[in-house]
């Protein structure tokens, strides 16, 4: 046996696994044609400097980075956001807002492999850039809430934060960016200790400290009340109140829509990457506690890229993490199911009626096999029943001679001379038994 093995970390999806991966991303480009957005396709290689430029510490230390025969520093995209804001300060430059955009594919991050951690990993991404209006991020939380109810899942949370209200503090206690952002990495694994310690060191006042600890506590999914408690806590503090408003604006907005959304606001959450202004999302399931999806408002990272100052909305959904949920949740693929054939020729000499009999059915949309084994007949059948195939065409010299096939029934194990013909009206005929 070969010693080949796949690299740590990355994996093979085998027929139903790539099947689930297929369906949920099919389920994807549904949501971004029903809410307008554009599917753009970027390359997996991009400058170093791009993808370094904002992501957080956490991913640009885990980049698959590398020069390039040509001595360029690339790397191997870690996320979609920075290849959306190169287009938009560049080739989409002078191009009028807003824009919808849409991608799909995958990632590369040097992650700890774990259940649903992967170093290549799929993602669908939308972003929506332009405006800095609460209904462009009502839109996002809108269209995570339908993929979620598209793909069939029963139970699921969206986790809202908002990083202006923790900005606004550290920014009027003049914390500067770099510790800003450590202590935000702090707080999104959850390291408030050590965070709040962080923030006293750099000299906050006393406020400061006791304004964070009430913030870590305040959390539910009663959103309007802990809104508010927000709101009372950051008093004070210019920017964290502009941003309680905003967050406030955006819940009343997807409240009024009459979409049902499971939301649960927390005070104390942050997210890893750098970029982030303004709220931010996450998506849960009882039954995992890593997310399926995660996103949130970017203000500053066009300008950042050199492109004219773009408010932007974004979100990205975690392909594999969506299947890993449908499977906790016991949620069967809503597929349409394809009648499916083996033809099989009773000797050597009639191989080529038989692929001619085969295409005649794929011509009609019926999913065909051709036994190419070479195979008696009863081995062939036995194969085919094995792989729950609904029907085999016997092609033989007598049945020939009348244009007609044997027309076996697998599941019921009975079998019928029919005449070609007939033979797709027969097999379409019946309704598919599916688990059986
Ligand atoms: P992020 O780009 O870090 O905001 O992640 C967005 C979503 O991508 C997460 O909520 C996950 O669903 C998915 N994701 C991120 N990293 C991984 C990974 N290493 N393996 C699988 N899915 C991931």
């Amino acid at each position: 046996m070969s010693t080949f093995k796949s690299v740590r970390g990355m994996r093979d999806f085998m027929p139903d696994e790539a099947k689930a991966m297929r369906f949920i991303e099919a389920k994807t480009r549904k949501i971004a044609e029903l809410y307008g957005y554009g599917e753009i396709i970027t390359p997996v290689v991009e400058s170093y400097e791009l993808l370094a430029a904002k992501a957080g510490e956490e991913v640009r230390l885990r980049m698959y980075a590398f020069k390039d025969l040509g001595e360029r520093m690339v790397a191997l995209r870690p996320e979609f956001t920075p290849s959306v804001a190169r287009l938009v300060a560049t080739t989409l430059r002078n191009e009028p807002r807003p824009f919808r955009l849409f991608c799909v594919g995958s990632l590369y991050r040097y992650d700890e492999p774990q259940q649903g951690r992967y170093r290549e990993f799929w993602q669908s991404n939308f972003e929506l850039m332009g405006s800095n209006k609460p209904e462009a991020d009502a839109e996002i939380i809108m269209l995570t809430n339908s993929l979620m109810e598209a793909v069939g899942l029963k139970k699921y949370a969206l986790k809202v934060g908002h990083v202006g209200v923790l900005r606004g503090i550290f920014n009027q206690e003049k914390l500067n960016e770099k510790a800003t952002n450590q202590v935000m990495q702090l707080m999104d694994k959850k390291e408030y200790d050590d965070a709040l310690q962080m923030v006293k060191e750099a000299g906050a006042s006393k406020k400061c400290l006791e304004t964070l600890q009430k913030l870590v506590g305040l959390k539910g999914d009663r959103v309007f009340d802990i809104a508010e408690k927000m709101g009372e806590t950051v008093e004070g503090y210019e920017q964290s109140v502009a941003a309680v408003e905003n967050l406030m604006a955006i819940l009343r907005l997807v409240s009024e829509s009459e979409c049902k959304v499971n939301m649960r606001l927390d005070a104390g959450f942050a997210r890893g990457l750098e970029y982030y202004t303004g709220i931010i999302l996450e998506i849960y399931i009882p039954e995992l506690d890593i997310a399926i999806g995660g996103g949130g408002r970017y203000d500053k990272l066009i300008e950042l890229f050199g492109g004219e100052s773009t408010p932007a909305v974004g979100i990205a959904h975690g392909i594999e993490r969506i299947m890993l949920a449908m499977q906790k949740q016991n949620v069967p693929l809503q597929t349409e199911e394809k009648k499916n054939v083996m033809v099989v020729p009773t000797k050597d000499e009639l191989k080529g009626e038989a692929l001619k009999i085969a295409q005649m059915l794929r011509d009609a949309n019926v999913a065909v096999e051709v036994e190419v084994m070479g195979r008696k007949i009863a081995k062939a059948l036995e194969d085919a029943n094995r792989r729950k195939v609904d029907y085999a065409v016997i092609v033989g010299e007598r049945e020939l001679k009348e244009d007609a096939v044997m027309l076996r029934d697998l599941l019921k194990r009975e079998q019928n001379v029919v005449k070609i013909a007939k033979m797709v009206e027969k097999i379409k005929g019946s309704p598919k038994i599916v688990g059986t």
